[in-house]
């Protein structure tokens, strides 16, 4: 399986019935942009269903547990590993139910299931983030509000903001990320990250944090801890949204074919478009 499948969790796409591709922004729809427009296309304008992968699902469960397990510091309540246990087994089911996920079969979903709390496990034990440090916001939804540069609103939801003002996002992987790359990888949804934290704040972030947790036999944890946005990263994220407000209007579906292709949900939509 290819490192980027297992290395995904959905970007938070607060999903707005009715609101149509021109008339908001999120880290998710412009990092799909960047990958591929025509995946673009499929995913956002047609809205094709496609099943979930076991990869997204377990990364899914875990950030729920997070942002329950934060939601208790916040509130400054004790840690306590068995009610988050019965958490993911009650979200677990819960999801399952109404989820079309990709499981092989039983045994691989308990498998997940499994592997899912053995991360959980390990991050509770190796997080940098101390017990009794009071988060600054959990789960926080913002919208920035950048009509005054004519273009709609950008919509996301930080996974966790540290003191003083350090963005966290978690990510699950089944390798370890190389910390210069997972930087570049991931830059396009920190420059949203650092523009909502700044629209809702008044003030810049410190910095970055992504917290990998690790799929490995023994999960491990690994932090990679990044500065805050830079002016040419927020301009390459300005430039970013005028190309796609303007290749919406103008339905430049250009497919962008490469290895990701491999792991596209809609390659045969995609094929059956080529005339392939
Ligand atoms: S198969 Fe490749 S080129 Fe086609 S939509 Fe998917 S990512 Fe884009």
């Amino acid at each position: 399986m290819p490192a980027e499948v297992t290395a995904i969790r959905a970007l938070p796409d607060p999903v707005i019935p009715d609101r149509g591709v021109l008339q908001y922004l999120s880290a998710s729809r412009l990092k799909c942009w960047q990958t591929c427009r025509r995946q673009f296309y499929f995913r956002y304008v047609e809205q094709i269903k496609t099943r979930t992968a076991p990869a997204l699902f377990i990364g899914q469960a875990v950030h729920e547990i997070l942002r329950i397990h934060n939601w208790a510091r916040w509130k400054e309540e004790p840690q306590d590993l068995e009610r988050l246990h019965a958490e993911l087994l009650r979200y677990w089911e819960q999801q399952a139910a109404t989820v079309d996920v990709r499981w092989k079969g039983a045994a691989d979903e308990a498998t997940a299931k499994q592997q899912a709390w053995a991360m959980l496990e390990a991050y509770f034990k190796q997080s940098p983030v101390a017990a009794l440090e009071k988060p600054e916001g959990v789960e926080v939804e913002v919208e920035c509000d950048l009509g005054g540069f004519g273009i709609p609103p950008l919509i996301g939801i930080i996974d966790l903001v540290r003191p003083p003002g350090l963005i966290v996002d978690y990510k699950t992987a089944a390798r370890a990320p190389n910390a210069a790359m997972a930087e570049l990888q991931h830059a396009t949804q920190l420059a949203c990250y650092a523009l909502l934290y700044r629209e809702a704040t008044g003030q810049p972030e410190s910095g970055f944090e992504l917290h990998h947790l690790i799929k490995t036999k023994a999960p491990k944890i690994i932090v990679s801890a990044f500065g805050p946005m830079s002016q040419p990263r927020q301009s390459e994220l300005f430039r970013l949204i005028d190309d796609y407000l303007s290749g919406i209007a103008a339905e430049a579906w250009i497919p962008s074919p490469g290895q990701h292709c491999s792991w596209c949900d809609y390659a045969a939509e995609c094929r059956a478009m080529s005339g392939l």
